[in-house]
């Protein structure tokens, strides 16, 4: 009996578990969170069509290119542009 009870515990929390990284996976893939009006890094307005294009963007073209130059020439971390 208590092993059952455990189990089903167990089940649970492995459930709500998953749903927690699941939820966190979703996030970040569909990303809703708006498109910056505004670059993070000069202040420059992003234009329209670009916070359209690349959802929850926070960086005009410019340094937009600049962070990617840097990915590039490495600094080791290439994915940190995201966090
Ligand atoms: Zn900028």
């Amino acid at each position: 009996m208590t092993f059952d009870l455990n189990d089903e515990m167990a089940q649970a929390v492995t459930e709500q578990q998953l749903r927690a990284s699941l939820s966190l996976i979703l996030d970040e893939v569909r990303s809703d969170k708006p498109s910056h009006h505004f670059c993070e890094d000069c202040g420059a307005a992003i234009p329209e069509a670009r916070r359209q294009a690349v959802r929850g963007v926070r960086f005009c073209i410019g340094c937009q290119e600049v962070q990617e130059h840097y990915q590039h020439i490495g600094t080791g971390k290439r994915y940190d542009s995201r966090r």
